[in-house]
């Protein structure tokens, strides 16, 4: 089901990149975006989604989608689903991201479809009142229908675990909310600052650090309004110079939304880059469009970190989406959580890091599972986290070891958590190391 073959990736970038399948360029694409006041009055006075979109913006933005080319090229796994689940469906609709998010599965009838779901599935599907069920029909293509412990399955479909509160848990276990000095921005770093720009996500994953916020309308509802004042925060504040847009999934924001927040930080003289934070080229690859990437393009130093958790999910239409991306120079990293029966073993990490340096993206962080209320059932042992950096560091290529942290609670910021190469020093003052076959080495610092 899943490609993991070299050269068919080579020959997928190829088709990619024809001129065939690119998109019409947008009106102002050629036109230079650094200290231009673009008119962005009609956005302005739009009142946009930023929350969950509605139905009929949906079917307008549908319409719009379908003039364009398809984004990226369906693999034979998502035309015998499409085939199957979707009958009706034609290829370009499974193409669209729109179609996709307007058929993502929300209800009990709609996964049942589609997976044999066991009674506590079906039980916490029906108990669920925190994180919505949300999953797109491309993304429930990658889950292996009869096996209950599939690790994407694992990620998507709530089980009875998730309603028992463990010691430790908390809704917002970082403290962002007190770390907000405005609604929307966490300002947790002395010169960064974390700007959720969507409360919004094509999928939702069942151990997300923000299931306060994801899916949900009401607190975190957040609109144009609150971008103002959070941009207003970013401008007043100086020492600020790089601002994550994360969320929600900001990936979800129609291009000319996206484009309209992203310019309007690109003007701030003291931004210098400008990151992204997103999943949706995993569970939704067909949203990266030719468009889209000329469009982030034109506001480097622009960085994107993907959500990755599994080998599973690198599908040819995942290494065209990354191709695009890294093609417009943007830099890809990838941050995956530390997930028990997902993916807590040094061959399944292994697998993912090899797949994901291959595709132009470094593996980045691994982080270890936050405690958000009801996720004991996901988290590992530190030691296992540690066990299995041991089982990467010196076993593959450098850049393919991501750092293991934990994103310490009550706000602490992330903290690296290495194995014990670092041993002290001896009688001489020289540093004593323990390299990673478990051999020990003295380096002189007498410097
Ligand atoms: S994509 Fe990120 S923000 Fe969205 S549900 Fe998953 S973990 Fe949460």
């Amino acid at each position: 089901m899943i490609m993991n073959d070299n050269s068919s990736n080579h020959s997928i970038a190829q088709s990619v990149n024809s001129p065939q399948s690119e998109e019409p360029e947008p009106a102002d694409a050629a036109q230079p975006p650094h200290n231009e006041t673009q008119n962005f009055q009609q956005l302005e006075n739009s009142i946009f989604y930023l929350e969950a979109p509605t139905e009929s913006s949906i079917i307008s933005n549908f319409k719009r989608a379908q003039k364009l080319n398809e984004a990226v090229k369906p693999s034979v796994n998502s035309l015998n689903f499409l085939k199957k689940y979707y009958s009706k469906a034609a290829k370009k609709e499974w193409n669209n991201w729109q179609w996709q998010l307007k058929n993502s599965i929300t209800k009990l009838n709609e996964l049942k479809r589609i997976l044999n779901l066991t009674k506590d599935e079906e039980i916490a599907f029906e108990k669920n009142d925190k994180l919505p069920i949300r999953i797109t029909p491309y993304y429930a293509s990658l889950i292996d229908a009869k096996n209950i412990n599939d690790p994407l399955r694992k990620c998507m479909v709530p089980v009875a675990d998730e309603f028992i509160k463990s010691v430790g848990e908390e809704n917002d276990p970082l403290s962002e909310d007190k770390q907000s000095p405005v609604k929307g921005l966490v300002h947790r770093y002395p010169d960064r600052v974390l700007f959720l720009s969507t409360g919004f996500c094509f999928a939702n994953c069942r151990y997300c650090t923000r299931s306060r916020i994801v899916g949900h309308q009401g607190a975190y509802n957040l609109n144009s309004r609150h971008w103002d004042k959070m941009i207003e925060y970013i401008e007043q504040n100086k020492n600020i110079r790089d601002v994550l847009i994360s969320g929600g999934d900001p990936l979800t924001l129609q291009n000319e939304h996206l484009e309209y927040l992203i310019s309007r930080l690109r003007n701030i003289k003291h931004i210098e880059i400008i990151r992204i934070g997103t999943k949706a080229p995993v569970v939704l690859p067909q949203r990266v469009t030719q468009s889209l990437a000329k469009m982030l393009k034109r506001y480097h130093p622009v960085w994107m970190n993907i959500h990755f958790i599994h080998p599973n999910e690198i599908t040819p239409e995942v290494i065209q989406a990354c191709e695009m991306l890294a093609d417009a120079g943007i830099p890809l990293g990838s941050q995956t959580v530390l997930l028990k029966g997902v993916n807590d073993s040094v061959d399944t990490l292994k697998r993912l890091y090899h797949q994901l340096v291959k595709m132009r993206i470094r593996p980045y962080y691994l982080y270890q599972c936050d405690p958000i209320s009801g996720s004991k059932h996901f988290r590992t042992s530190v030691d296992k986290g540690l066990e299995i950096m041991k089982g990467l560091r010196g076993y593959t290529t450098g850049f393919a070891v991501p750092q293991y942290v934990i994103d310490a609670p009550n706000g602490g910021g992330k903290t690296p958590i290495l194995p014990d190469y670092y041993q002290g020093r001896d009688a001489d003052g020289n540093v004593i190391l323990k390299n990673f076959e478990g051999k020990f080495y003295k380096y002189p610092d007498s410097i």
